[in-house]
């Protein structure tokens, strides 16, 4: 007799249970089939990071509605891809997720490029003022059609009408209007970031500005000039303690400036990606907040713009270390502060010869080159003081005599012996980046001495106020310290 059959049976008694008993799961927000978004509700899809309290919060329901809406009985059961119905936005249909807020966009710009009326971004984000609006934000957007598609930036100046602007492009207003989802010409107001598709784009070298010197308000414009296409930050909110890289794309010859929080900004051109770039460290202790970043060009006509946008800087994840005691001298103001000068001084010209090439290589030969006792921007306290302090390098493993290596190509700029920090190295990587190498036993280059990356450089030794022998490397950016595990692990500027 064939088994065939009752094969068969068996199969079609494992089907029906598969379909008939309910998958086993332990809490009833998985088990719970999808809320679907009610006529005219909208939709939330859970991100990383986000927990009930988060998504109520931002949304300024009570977590009882949320979780009544959604029929959610255990809290902990949310996953990423979840779609909750968020209640009290009646009339927003659609899809909800969040979207870092770029360097440059407005209110205005966003609406556009996301084709959301610029009330429901200010209902769903509960904005008060424009200026709540800052580079980094987390806003909430409605997710539709597909975003618009990204060309060439165009603003329009005061006084001028979209029609002014189209005949200066060469195109039909039409395009305008198509584009950047208006529906009257009427509606664009000087200031508006406007998108003109690639294909549209008028060869800028022919283009005559957008924006003559005359026709320029004396203030600040709402948006940035249209010979900058794009200012794209890295990373985005600026984390304590890290490098930020500003790059800006934009026409040909443009002569960039600004500052970050009223530290100037130096930028240079990069021929391998055909950007303009800025490196700028971020304090390790700043205060977690909004910083103000201005960027500045001169176009090659000679006309002037700047465009001043806050930052949102973020917490870095640094820890604590245990009260260290040391000999008072060690921290006696009138010792360090005048090596602290000097010590910066060295590292606040900018060369625009970028001597350096994608990764660093480890100062540290192996075993030592991924052994370190102390990570940088450790919070710090000296004989009990309050956490001022903070560990301004990355320490190595690695006693008296072993050999230190230059990580990348560079000048020195220093080489001497110093109070607290020892013998000392500084080389100059160009574009304000240098590196620091502290509590040296022997040092083997000498100022203006041309480094290559391996090249031994010094030993590692226990010379200033130290507890023991160790390499003490530092990596400053724009006169600022930043975590040198970063250059370590990432090519810069990118
Ligand atoms: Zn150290």
């Amino acid at each position: 007799m064939s088994s065939k059959p009752v094969i068969r049976f068996f199969l079609t008694l494992i089907t029906l249970a598969v379909l008939l008993i309910p998958p086993y799961t332990d809490g009833v927000l998985a088990q719970e089939p999808t809320p679907q978004p009610t006529a005219g509700g909208a939709v939330y899809v859970v991100q990383p990071g986000d927990s009930l309290w988060s998504i109520a919060l931002r949304f300024r329901v009570s977590i009882q509605a949320l979780t009544a809406a959604n029929g959610i009985s255990n809290a902990d059961q949310l996953n990423v891809g979840d779609r909750l119905v968020i209640p009290g936005l009646e009339g927003i249909r659609g899809t909800l997720t969040t979207q870092i807020v770029p360097f440059g966009e407005t209110l205005r710009s966003l609406s556009r490029r996301y084709r959301t009326p610029v009330e429901t971004l200010v209902r769903l984000n509960h904005l008060t003022s424009p200026g709540e609006l800052y580079a980094g934000v987390n806003l909430v957007i409605v997710e539709g059609e597909t975003p618009a598609t990204p060309g060439r930036r165009r603003t329009l100046a005061p006084g001028q009408s979209l029609l002014e602007l189209a005949i200066q492009d060469g195109v039909s207003p039409w395009v305008y209007l198509l584009n950047n989802d208006i529906k009257s010409a009427a509606v664009a107001a000087p200031g508006d970031v406007l998108l003109l598709p690639q294909s549209e784009a008028t060869n800028p070298a022919e283009e005559s500005p957008a924006a003559s010197p005359a026709a320029m308000p004396a203030a600040m414009p709402a948006a940035m000039p249209d010979a900058i296409q794009k200012v794209q930050l890295t990373p985005l909110p600026l984390v304590q303690g890290k490098a930020v890289v500003i790059e800006i794309f934009g026409e040909k010859d443009l002569q960039l400036g600004g500052s970050l929080n009223e530290r100037p900004l130096n930028f240079f051109f990069d021929a391998e990606t055909g950007s303009y770039v800025s490196l700028q460290g971020i304090h390790a202790m700043a205060e977690p907040g909004l910083y103000p970043l201005v960027i500045s060009a001169t176009l090659p006509g000679g006309a002037q713009f700047a465009f001043s946008q806050s930052v949102f800087v973020e917490a870095g994840d640094y820890v604590y270390d245990p009260v260290l005691t040391v000999s008072p001298e060690t921290i006696d103001p009138a010792v360090t502060r005048p090596e602290d000068a000097q010590w910066a001084a060295l590292t606040a010209p900018v060369t625009p010869e970028k001597l350096w090439q994608g990764v660093f290589q480890s100062p540290a030969p192996p075993p030592y080159s991924d052994c370190w006792p102390s990570r940088f921007g450790s919070r710090r306290s000296y004989n009990g003081s309050a956490y001022i302090y903070f560990h301004t390098g990355l320490d190595f493993c690695g006693g008296v005599g072993t050999d230190i290596l230059a990580p990348a190509a560079g000048r020195v700029v220093f080489a001497g012996p110093l109070t607290v920090r020892g013998n000392a190295t500084v080389i100059d990587h160009g574009w304000g980046v240098y590196t620091g190498y502290l509590h040296q036993s022997e040092i083997l280059v000498q100022v203006g001495d041309l480094v290559q990356p391996g090249q031994v450089i010094g030993k590692v030794g226990g010379t200033g106020r130290v507890t023991g022998p160790h390499l003490h490397w530092e990596v400053w950016v724009g006169g600022v310290q930043v975590d040198p595990m970063d250059w370590l692990l990432q090519p810069y500027p990118r």
